[in-house]
């Protein structure tokens, strides 16, 4: 994570938080990403009236950060109203684990709990790319 502290994250994904379009469960949730040129990427979730259509707010900052150009990815966080911290659903963990098995994943509350956990140890024994031998 380097330099970046893990509340300063946690802020900026409770801001994109805000802009969750989350019209039919009601759970907003934010996520931020930072990449290897130490820049900053927001997710919110954006659900759709075709509820599998859905998107996690981590996989729209990871979206972001790969269409910026970043190639090492650091650190995710994510946050939402959670009673204990929010951790990433099973999809979103796969798409992590695409993009690093050494990603620090904050995973957070609004009251500011938090948990950092490394992507390969929220996801073991993964499919990842190198079972593709490309
Ligand atoms: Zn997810």
């Amino acid at each position: 994570m380097g330099p970046m502290a893990p509340e300063e994250l946690i802020r900026q994904a409770m801001q994109a938080r805000e802009r969750a379009y989350a019209p039919y469960s009601g759970f907003k949730v934010g996520a931020v990403v930072l990449g290897g040129t130490g820049r900053l990427y927001e997710g919110c979730n954006v659900e759709n009236a075709s509820y599998g259509a859905s998107l996690c707010a981590e996989r729209v900052a990871l979206g972001q950060a790969i269409a910026a150009g970043e190639e090492d990815i650091q650190a995710v966080a994510v946050v939402a109203d959670t009673e204990g911290i929010c951790s990433p659903c099973g999809i979103c963990r796969q798409v992590l684990i695409e993009f690093g098995r050494n990603i620090d994943v904050v995973m957070a509350n609004m009251r500011g709990d938090y948990k950092i956990v490394r992507s390969e140890d929220l996801m073991p024994y993964a499919f990842g790319p190198k079972m593709l031998n490309i």
